[in-house]
C-alpha cells in the first residue's frame, strides 16, 4: 500500500484537509452510537448506512480492526451564522461529492478501504430502506457517528483541527486501508 499515494488521490478531491489517521486512536464509544437513535439528523431508521440496519458496534469495530492504517478528510467552508443553513447544506453537498468520488477513485485503482463519511449515505437519491436490498452494497458508507467514533476526539487524537472559528463549517470523514 502506497500511502503516498493514498493522500495524493485525496488531495486531489480538493479536501481542504487531508491527513494520515492512525487506527489505533479509534473508539467505538456506545454513547455516540446512542445519539442516532435521538434521530437529530432524521436519518435513524431510514436508510441501510444508519443505526439499526447499519450493523452493531461490535461488527463495526470488528470489521475494522483488519485495516491497518488511514487518512483523515476535511472539507471546510464559510457561513454567515448558525442560521445560515443554505451554506451548510452547500458545504455538505460538496463534501458527500468529494468523499463519494474518493470512495470511487480509490476502488477503482482497486485499493482496499473502509470509508466512514458524514451523515447518512446519500448515493441514491432516497434510499431502498427498509422495503428493498441496498442498490450498491459495496459502495454504501456508514457515518463516522454511526459506527461510534466522536468525531473532534479522533481528529485531536490525530493533530487535525476540527473547530475553524463561528464562522467556519466542517464536515469530517475517514478512510481505513490494509
Ligand atoms: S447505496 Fe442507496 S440504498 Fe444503499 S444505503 Fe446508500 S442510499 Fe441507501
Amino acid at each position: 500500500m502506497d500511502m503516498e499515494k493514498i493522500l495524493e488521490m485525496a488531495r486531489a478531491q480538493g479536501f481542504e484537509t487531508v491527513a494520515p489517521l492512525d487506527v489505533s486512536t479509534l473508539k467505538f464509544l456506545p454513547e455516540v452510537r446512542d445519539m442516532c437513535a435521538a434521530d437529530r439528523c432524521q436519518s435513524y431508521n431510514r436508510s441501510w448506512s444508519c443505526p439499526p440496519a447499519c450493523g452493531s458496534l461490535e461488527e463495526i469495530s470488528e470489521k475494522c480492526r483488519a485495516y491497518t492504517s488511514g487518512i483523515i478528510v476535511q472539507t471546510v467552508g464559510k457561513r454567515e451564522d448558525e442560521f445560515d443553513f443554505e451554506s451548510i447544506v452547500e458545504v455538505n453537498e460538496l463534501n458527500k461529492k468529494r468523499f463519494n468520488a474518493l470512495a470511487r477513485a480509490y476502488s477503482d485503482a482497486e485499493i482496499d478501504n473502509y470509508a466512514m463519511g458524514s451523515g447518512a449515505c446519500q448515493l441514491c437519491e432516497k434510499c431502498t430502506y427498509p422495503d428493498d436490498k441496498c442498490r450498491f452494497p459495496d459502495r454504501m458508507h456508514s457515518s463516522m457517528e454511526a459506527s461510534g467514533l466522536f468525531v473532534s476526539q479522533v481528529c485531536k487524537d490525530n493533530g487535525v483541527k476540527y473547530y475553524y472559528g463561528p464562522d467556519a463549517i466542517c464536515f469530517v470523514g475517514c478512510f481505513l486501508f490494509k
